[in-house]
């Protein structure tokens, strides 16, 4: 057989590998360090933890992050297998030893009889004799590798800078306060009509707002960061208030072509846009609101918006360099690259976040290209399920135009549709997100037939 070619042996590319070879395929992972740097990461490791050593929750009955990991280990996943290993206390998350951690994966994919390691940049598009490749090159993917995935997709379609606005549930929303609308009541359908959710400011509290954002603590920007030219497109929320108190008024606060059909006589001094982020409608983003802000001070500065008193959020805002694909546009259901299906994207690169999501994604990846190496189609994982849930997210769940690399989260599961509606606690329906997954994601497996898996040798 063919090998399999992977790019970037990060999260995702040492389980896509993993999980390809227990199939019985052959593999060649290309890692570029220690040849070629990041400005991250700092051995030459294969699946190095390039920042927190954190898995984050490992609560597997009610977290979507737990129940991804959960997932995986039903999945024989080696990233799984030796963070559980390498296991640090840290009260109901899963950390990490990272260096241990690092060297076990190393160790487990080089011993791997199926598996070869060659170090070494891929500067520019695979030879086209490699007629199976994934590429796995994650947030820091090398400027000539992007430069070419760009030339084959066209710009727009690679982002390099991931300006991040926080996304809250649709549901925590005060609509007695709130209200959709589009802007000069653009569009018709019901679709156009739940399409922004509009939260008005009075003088008092708009003041009160631009206070709390300046004062507000931020992260330090690296230099790096500052000197991108992609910077002043994406400008952090508390800088556009910095350059003037009006400043947000006249930009993503103007408040107008929007009427509040809660007080019509009143014209509100500002409004927050939030706009609809998936097609369910469970998850909206603040329009213009990436920030540096740490993650405690936007909570509290967030909820001073009319509406978001009580708001709960999928993910936190952020501006970070990051390389990553507009999937929803460019991948097919399987993660093949339209324009050219012999390449697979796996990882940060096709916009999910997060070392577990990134390890997710390379886990089916490696799956689904083994299989297509093995002559076989297996069905794709159901939505239902945690990893089924991502991988209809980026490829065409998400709204192309703002797509934004995702964190894990019940939001982007099917709704649970039994029962009246808000009857059952949040809590519960965490619970009955995930034993509705559990069962999924079993027959799944099974399905795909564990019983083609070689041993490890
Ligand atoms: P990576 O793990 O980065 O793996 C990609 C690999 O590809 C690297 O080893 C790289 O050297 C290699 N590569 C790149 N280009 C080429 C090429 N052309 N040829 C050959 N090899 C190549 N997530 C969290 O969950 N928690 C955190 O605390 C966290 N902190 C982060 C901090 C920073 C600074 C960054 C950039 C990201 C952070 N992330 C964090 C996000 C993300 O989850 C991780 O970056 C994760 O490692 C992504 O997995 P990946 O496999 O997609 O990419």
């Amino acid at each position: 057989t063919q090998p399999i070619h992977i790019i970037g042996g990060g999260m995702a590319g040492s389980e896509a590998a993993w999980q390809a070879a227990q199939l019985g395929v052959p593999v060649v992972l290309h890692e570029m360090r220690p040849h070629v740097a990041t400005f991250a990461h700092q051995t030459e490791g294969l699946a190095e933890l390039v920042c927190s050593n954190s898995f984050r929750s490992d609560d597997d009955e009610s977290n979507a992050v737990g129940l991804l990991h959960w997932e995986m280990r039903q999945a024989g996943g080696l990233i799984m297998e030796m963070g559980d290993a390498h296991a640090l206390p840290a009260g109901g998350a899963l950390a990490v030893d990272r260096h241990a951690f690092s060297d076990a994966v190393t160790r487990r994919l080089s011993e791997h009889p199926l598996i070869t390691i060659e170090r070494g940049e891929i500067a520019g598009l695979p030879p086209e004799d490699w007629t199976s490749v994934i590429v796995a090159t994650g947030p820091l993917t090398s400027p000539a590798l992007a430069e070419a995935v760009l030339s084959l997709t066209g710009e727009d379609s690679l982002a390099f800078f991931d300006a991040i606005a926080p996304i809250v549930y649709a549901e925590s929303v005060d609509l007695s306060k709130a209200w959709f609308q589009s802007r000069y009541d653009k569009g018709e359908t019901e679709e156009d009509r739940t399409a922004y959710l509009n939260c008005p400011m009075d003088r008092a509290q708009y003041e009160a707002f631009i206070d709390a954002l300046l004062a507000a603590e931020k992260t330090e920007f690296h230099d790096w960061e500052r000197d991108t030219p992609y910077f002043e497109g994406c400008l952090p929320i508390e800088v556009m208030a910095e350059r003037g108190r009006e400043t947000l008024r006249w930009g993503p606060l103007k408040p107008v072509g929007l009427t509040n059909p809660h007080d019509p006589s009143v014209k509100p001094h500002a409004i927050v846009q939030l706009r609809r982020d998936n097609a369910l409608g469970t998850l909206y983003n603040i329009v213009g609101f990436q920030t540096k802000m740490k993650y405690g001070a936007q909570t509290s500065v967030f909820q001073m918006i009319p509406g978001l008193e009580n708001a709960s959020f999928a993910r936190l805002g952020g501006i970070h360099r990051n390389t990553f694909l507009n999937s929803p546009r460019l991948l097919d259901a399987r993660m093949r690259l339209k324009a050219r299906p012999s390449l697979r994207f796996a990882g940060q690169v096709t916009g999910v976040e997060g070392y577990v999501e990134s390890a997710a994604m390379g886990l089916l990846a490696g799956r689904l290209a083994a299989a297509e190496r093995l002559g076989r189609e297996p069905d794709l994982p159901p939505r239902t399920t945690a990893i089924g849930a991502l991988l209809h997210h980026i490829t065409g769940g998400a709204e192309a135009a703002t797509f934004q690399p995702m964190n894990v989260n019940f939001g982007l599961f099917p709704p649970l549709g039994e029962g009246p509606k808000g009857r059952r606690g949040k809590k519960d329906r965490a619970r009955a997100y995930t034993e509705r997954a559990k069962t999924d994601w079993n027959h799944w497996i099974s399905a795909f037939g564990l019983g083609q898996m070689v041993s490890a040798g």
